[in-house]
């Protein structure tokens, strides 16, 4: 049973996701401040933080970075903050990913366990990849669907790769860039487009409408794995 520190200061909003969460058979402990949120932390070391981050006594930036500071417990923001330097400044903060409210609960529920699944395989990511009928080795560089052998360059094996090894969460467009193309390449946001768009084409089933390789407007892309489509479709 996997534990969950909700960081709200709304007693409304902690009660209906304490309800959700219970009935996912999570057990929550609850801060309603900042400076609970971090006595909490410390005392409890519970398995994913769910933090807002407007929050009475202070930001849930500053939480989130206080944490970092000693924890690799997965943080998942959740706040009603739409604007894009926001999510930024929580990603770079060292959140693992952020859900705005409101919320759906199954793409909330999915989140927390593709958070936590990152956490637990650590360094190892999964090789693996299914994009319904096909499926990608990394390792190998194979790919494979129902018409035989697709062929993925090295570059797109790199990218898919890099979103790999975070499945599920944003990976912001810098770290792709810096990872992929290298520091002197952080500009050149245009390769990385016109990557995503080729991978795309080549694995989703409707490139148009992506459901695998997702735009994080401002931010990055998320790679979905099959389990979190099918909860987003559900909900
Ligand atoms: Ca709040």
């Amino acid at each position: 049973m996997h534990q969950v520190l909700l960081i709200e200061d709304e007693p409304e909003i902690r009660r209906v996701l304490r309800v959700l969460l219970e009935s996912e058979n999570y057990r929550c402990i609850e801060a309603d401040t900042a400076l609970r949120a971090e006595i909490e932390t410390r005392s409890h070391k519970p398995d994913v933080l769910l933090i807002d981050l407007g929050l009475p006594d202070g930001d849930g930036l500053t939480v989130i970075r206080r944490v970092r500071a000693w924890s690799t417990v997965p943080i998942v923001v959740l706040s009603a903050r739409t604007m894009e330097e926001q999510k930024v400044a929580a990603l770079d903060a060292g959140a693992d990913d952020y859900v705005t409210k409101p919320f759906s609960a199954p793409e909330l529920l999915a989140r927390l366990r593709a958070a936590l699944r990152r956490h637990v395989s650590g360094a190892a990511p999964t090789s693996l990849l299914q994009f319904g009928p096909i499926r990608v080795d990394l390792a190998r560089r194979e790919s494979r669907g129902s018409g035989g052998e697709i062929h993925l360059t090295p570059l797109e094996y790199r990218v898919l790769g890099c979103l790999a090894r975070q499945a599920g969460a944003i990976v912001m467009q810098r770290q792709l860039l810096r990872e992929v193309w290298g520091p002197e390449r952080m500009d050149d946001s245009r390769s990385l487009r016109v990557c995503i768009k080729n991978l795309r084409g080549k694995l989703e089933p409707d490139p148009r409408r992506p459901r695998y390789l997702v735009t994080e407007t401002g931010l990055g892309y998320r790679l979905r794995p099959d389990e979190e489509a099918r909860a987003d479709a559900a909900g």
